[in-house]
């Protein structure tokens, strides 16, 4: 079946400038993945790997500098202003900082009704639907006048949450949604998240800086670093034998359940931080902080493949395979 949403080759090169001469940084470097109706795709990295900024290319907060993203059939990477208002129906967004992302000056009736007013509905029954919408969502339909500051963080994001249902979208693009909260929020933040899309039938693309958060909510998983999908394919199959030597890093970092297993299991330490993407290295940009770096990874750059036959599964490493027989 065609899947909803399609992404093909999306690059985001932004302006930059480096010792005086101008030098564009390539944030996102040739992205490509699909996501079905009613699915979620996990979209894994460190910060600054440009997973907001492709989040962010598919709700079209941004137009990607080439390629092409396609929604239910139609390429919407090249539209205007106009031409997306009514996507934007279709289209949401939560994001990381629940307090950051409302409007302290608008009570909470203004922010969850804002998407449904914008798209022309009155006033009086946009009222009624935000008060609808925190129902759905966990919140107390009474607090409709109240302002965000009134609300703990896990409030404040259910609010974010129901004003990306406001319109009643098809996808949501949640960067980050839990990881400004606390732990115990985290899971009830995520519950909900479940709860919506089974009764909703959403898709997600949820967007997370580490293994564990999105492991109990995505059918699929991508893990991007410095602007590229390393490795992409079905949670069981990443989670259980982890192809790549990023994921297997950022994998050995999440805590496992049983603590005989925990302290027997051996941590993989990446050496230093992510390097700049206004400086990548050469070959595979993952050289410098791979342990299994050999000299050709130094000059050549490896293409997102198959790592075995009939696997649905991606790897771009130079020696996935030889791990996968
Ligand atoms: Fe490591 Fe080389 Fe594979 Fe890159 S290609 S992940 S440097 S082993
Ligand atoms: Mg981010």
């Amino acid at each position: 079946s065609v899947p909803l949403l399609s992404v093909r080759d999306v690059t985001m090169t932004f302006p930059g400038r480096r010792g005086g001469r101008s030098a564009p940084v390539r944030a996102v470097d040739g992205v490509s993945f699909d996501l079905a109706a009613g699915k979620t795709l996990g979209l894994v990295g460190e910060s600054g790997c440009g997973k907001s900024t492709t989040g962010r290319m598919i709700v079209r907060l941004l137009e990607p500098t080439t390629g092409s993203i396609t929604y239910d059939g139609r390429d919407i990477s090249r539209l205007g202003r106009r031409e997306l208002k009514p996507l934007r129906k279709d289209l949401q967004m939560v994001f990381q900082d629940p307090h950051s992302s409302l409007n302290p000056r608008q009570t909470v009736a203004r922010i969850i009704a804002d998407p449904l007013l914008v798209q022309g509905m009155a006033a009086a029954g946009a009222r009624k639907r935000a008060a609808e919408l925190m129902e759905m969502t966990g919140l107390i339909p009474e607090h409709i006048d109240r302002y965000p500051h009134e609300f703990s963080g896990g409030q404040a994001q259910r609010i974010g949450i129901a004003r990306a249902l406001a319109t009643g979208p098809r996808l949501i693009v949640a960067d980050e949604p839990v990881s400004a909260l606390d732990v115990s929020v985290q899971a009830q933040i995520v519950n909900l998240m479940e709860r919506l899309q089974r009764e909703l039938g959403l898709a997600y693309l949820f967007i997370a800086h580490d293994l564990s958060v999105v492991k109990r909510v995505c059918n699929r998983v991508a893990v991007m670093y410095l602007g590229r999908i390393v490795e992409v394919g079905d949670k069981e199959r990443v989670y259980a034998a982890p192809a790549h030597p990023y994921t297997q890093a950022l994998l050995s970092a999440v805590p496992l359940p049983d603590p005989v297993a925990e302290r027997a299991r051996e941590r993989i330490t990446l050496l230093g931080d992510p390097p700049s993407p206004a400086a990548p290295p050469s070959g595979c940009t993952f050289h410098p902080r791979c342990p299994k770096a050999q000299e050709i990874c130094r000059t050549e750059a490896p293409l997102l493949r198959v790592a075995a036959p009939g696997e649905a599964r991606e790897v771009a490493c130079h020696f996935a395979a030889a791990d996968n027989p």
